[in-house]
């Protein structure tokens, strides 16, 4: 590379709001087989909020609100805020003894009594029989919906249905790199189910779900295990070993900073879109020094 055309590809990119942090990565966005997209905040906004609430027998929707909210007023998970905030009004009752369950929830005391809230997997578990609340579980994650079960004393109380909508462009951003022959794909932490549905969406049919925060990065390993080049595009903090692991890595603006620390290229408008600016001024530049 001339230092030349880097310089000017790198400046071009400044000018659009795609900061290349180093000359290297313009380069190796030329060869990008594969983009792997984060979910959360990435490929969707990242303002969930509460979209239903389903009741257990013999319970109320606030009754499982309320348990929910009271553990998650603990955490600053996005899905914990969401349920916090439609818990306003409520009285949201006191907890003890928060924890964090990477990848499945959070769990407190309320009254002496435990509190689950989180993911199927935390449900499996921890041994809680949904019952009737199963097929309701499955009926919203086809519609998209993230599922946040809610448990005291060993019993489900309910359901909390999230939504988070897609960003605006995501969808053209997928079909423009499939476009120019590079593959993509989904990876998130939330369920299959609900990962599909969204996937589907925006026209990925790879897709890698129910992945813990630990192994994202040994996804983006596993690809390229396979001989591709992967590039990867988060915000969180969840997917910061991953952006290293990549080829690229490709940092949401609106995210973390340990997302924008840990990757190669920082889209400053938080838009999915700017991959495809990223790539397409990449192999422009190289092409100017050939
Ligand atoms: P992601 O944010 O990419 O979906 P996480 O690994 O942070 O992945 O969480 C995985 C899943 O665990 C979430 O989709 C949710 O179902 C559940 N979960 C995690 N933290 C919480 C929380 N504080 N409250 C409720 N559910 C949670
Ligand atoms: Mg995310």
């Amino acid at each position: 590379a001339t230092p030349m055309a880097v310089m000017v590809g790198t400046g071009l990119g400044a000018q659009h709001g795609i900061l290349f942090k180093n000359a290297g990565a313009l380069e190796d966005a030329t060869k990008l087989d594969v983009i792997v997209f984060d979910k959360t905040g990435t490929l969707t906004m990242g303002e969930p909020r509460v979209v239903e609430l389903v009741a257990a027998e013999g319970r109320s929707e606030d009754d499982a609100l309320r348990a929910a909210a009271a553990v998650d007023r603990g955490s600053d998970h996005p899905l914990a805020l969401a349920i916090v905030k439609r818990a306003e009004g409520l009285d949201v009752p006191q907890m003890t003894g928060f924890e964090n369950l990477e990848g499945r929830g959070a769990r407190a005391e309320i009254a002496g009594e435990p509190v689950l809230v989180g993911n199927r997997r935390l449900m499996d578990e921890e041994r809680i029989d949904l019952g009737a609340l199963t097929a309701k579980a499955e009926r919203l994650k086809g519609e998209g919906r993230t599922v946040v079960h809610v448990a005291q004393a060993g019993r489900v109380l309910g359901l909390i249905a999230i939504a988070d909508a897609p960003r605006p462009s995501a969808k053209a951003a997928v079909a423009k790199l499939r476009e120019r022959g590079v593959e993509v794909a989904m990876l998130t932490g939330d369920n299959e189910g609900t990962a599909r549905r969204i996937a589907g969406e925006l026209g990925i049919d790879m897709v890698l779900a129910d992945v813990l925060p630990g192994q994202k990065a040994d996804k983006v390993k596993e690809l390229q295990a396979q001989g591709k080049k992967v590039g990867m595009v988060g915000d969180g903090v969840n997917d910061a070993p991953a952006l290293t692991q990549a080829d690229v890595g490709f940092a949401i603006g609106a995210g973390t900073d340990v997302a924008m620390e840990s990757a190669d290229v920082v889209l400053m408008k938080s838009d999915p879109y700017d991959v495809v600016g990223a790539i397409e001024l990449s192999r422009a530049t190289l092409r100017k020094m050939h």
